[in-house]
């Protein structure tokens, strides 16, 4: 089984309560791939620029990522995403995005890529997700998206949403984009358009999952200690699709409320900075 990921390989600048970082790896196809690479082989696609270099390419590759369609730029930048979390880390408040080599980004697929099992299509401008998409006849379809292209490009992403078998967004999304405050009643407005599975990210609270005559839910893992969550959300879908394309694409009810707990799982390894045993050694001593 192989697993296609097309969205943000990017470097990141994050604030939060407890300290800064000025540049890190990041975008949400890293994230994806990383965790998804536990499970299956996985081809992250996009463009970066000659700040990428050897060490980035290293972290990927490292895990067993095939980085064949990561096409790097000469002279380009690679996307940049800037964000701040006040004490509710739930919620990342955007300050600037710069899409750099992603604003020219004409997506050509290689054989492998194209041939993949499953593909998810991450968060990105949503033309660029169906480009993808018309390029991949994958048995097993996912996305993701966010504010950002909820507001600025509402009808692309309808559009690339009725494309895919399962929709994967924060809960907060999911209501803008249908306008339902109702969760119940907005993931049924999504699966009105073509997705026949809802998961609504919750953060810390975990994910719910929706399909057309099932409900499923479980909380995030109770970590103590969360310094900067970016990329959970991420790593959540890497864990989710990377369990389902491992095990045969199915999307029954089993093999996705398994792929909750994967997803949960790697949720929680990407936002831990150090979890604290005195409660275990209390209860084993
Ligand atoms: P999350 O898993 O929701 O925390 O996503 C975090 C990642 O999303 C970061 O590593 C960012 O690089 C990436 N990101 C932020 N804004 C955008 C955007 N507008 N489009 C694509 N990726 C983004």
């Amino acid at each position: 089984m192989s697993l296609t990921v097309v969205g943000s390989i990017a470097f990141d600048a994050v604030k939060t309560p407890f300290g800064e970082r000025e540049r890190m790896l990041g975008g949400a196809a890293v994230h994806f791939s990383l965790a998804a690479s536990f499970f299956t082989e996985v081809r992250p696609v996009g463009p970066v620029g000659d700040d990428f270099g050897a060490a980035e390419f290293e972290v990927l590759e490292s895990r067993g990522i095939l980085t064949d369609d990561i096409e790097r730029v000469e002279g380009g930048r690679s996307f940049f995403w800037r964000g701040r979390y006040g004490y509710d880390l739930s919620v990342a408040h955007t300050e600037d995005t710069q899409l750099g080599v992603f604003a020219e980004f004409e997506p050509k697929l290689s054989e492998g890529s194209k041939a993949a099992d499953t593909l998810f299509l991450a968060n990105i401008q949503p033309d660029l997700q169906r480009q993808v998409r018309s390029q991949c006849a994958a048995r097993l379809s996912g996305l993701d998206s966010m504010n950002l292209w909820i507001e600025t490009a509402k009808d692309s992403l309808r559009a690339a949403i009725a494309e895919v078998d399962c929709l994967l967004v924060n809960d907060a999304e999911i209501r803008q984009l249908t306008g339902e405050s109702n969760l119940a009643r907005a993931a049924r407005a999504v699966m009105e358009l073509g997705p026949c599975a809802v998961v609504a990210k919750q953060g810390e609270y975990g994910a719910a999952l929706f399909t057309e005559n099932g409900f499923f839910a479980l909380p995030g893992f109770p970590l103590e200690d969360v310094r900067d969550p970016t990329g959970a959300g991420d790593s959540f879908a890497g864990g989710f699709f990377g369990y389902l394309d491992g095990h045969g694409g199915g999307l029954d009810e089993a093999h996705l409320r398994r792929a909750m707990g994967y997803g949960t799982v790697l949720a929680s390894f990407a936002s831990a900075a150090r979890r604290s045993t005195s409660a275990s050694r209390r209860c084993a001593g």
